[in-house]
């Protein structure tokens, strides 16, 4: 699958999870911006269609931020959603991981809005509540949303199982060059050198035994798009 391929069908399940997301109940307007924070984390598919679809007077500015956020504190991942998936298959204990909410907030957020908003990556169009976070303090999601959402950020990674993850600041940074975009689109841009980590295939997908039949159909959604693709 060439990379205009694997965006059409990154566009795909974007809008699948958006046709899920409408069966929910959510307490999330416009101008909440709680979630908004400098630990998003995403794939190199999902930064190559950021940057790809901002205009030139765009991109400098908020290339800009980024650099200007460069030494903040945020969340690197050590593992990414399918090599959790490995773990957990092999009976084996994730890494500790340190994330703090109260780092700040996504360096691209201005006025609680987020200039990005239809590009932006599935790590932020996944942040939901089922209430008022401004109110009670925190997110309300309830274990099957964790279930499904975990099974589409697995479907991304295993799309872009060539390429990288990692914190949205730093990934940005590392394609924003075209140089580095060119060698993304080749398969040689190297994840460990660059301070990311390697995607993987899916192998399994996260569903515990009392989610499969709720799950169900939106896996068999997803897996539909992936051999259509
Ligand atoms: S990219 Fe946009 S939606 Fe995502 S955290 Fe930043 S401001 Fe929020």
């Amino acid at each position: 699958m060439d990379i205009e391929q694997k965006l059409a069908l990154l566009d795909q399940i974007d809008g699948l999870y958006d046709a899920y997301a409408a069966t929910l109940s959510l307490a999330c307007q416009k101008g909440c911006d709680h979630c908004c924070t400098r630990n998003v984390t995403l794939t190199t598919l999902e930064a190559y269609r950021l940057l790809a679809g901002l205009a030139p007077e765009q991109c400098d500015p908020l290339l800009a931020c980024l650099k200007a956020h460069a030494g903040k504190k945020r969340f690197r991942p050590a593992v990414t959603t399918n090599q959790l998936a490995d773990l957990c298959l092999a009976g084996e204990d994730p890494p500790e991981e340190d994330l703090d909410p109260t780092w700040g907030p996504c360096p691209f957020l201005t006025a609680s809005v987020c200039p990005v908003y239809p590009l932006r990556p599935f790590g932020c169009r996944s942040f939901f509540s089922g209430r008022n976070c401004a109110q009670s303090g925190c997110a309300e999601v309830t274990p099957l949303m964790v279930t499904i959402t975990t099974v589409f950020l697995q479907t991304i990674e295993h799309l872009d199982q060539a390429g990288c993850s990692g914190n949205f600041s730093d990934l940005l940074q590392v394609l924003a060059p075209a140089g580095a975009r060119q060698d993304y689109r080749n398969g040689t841009l190297g994840c460990k050198s660059n301070g990311l980590i390697p995607n993987r295939p899916a192998r399994i997908l996260m569903v515990p035994p009392e989610h499969r039949n709720q799950a169900g159909p939106w896996v068999a959604k997803l897996q539909g798009l992936l051999h259509q693709g």
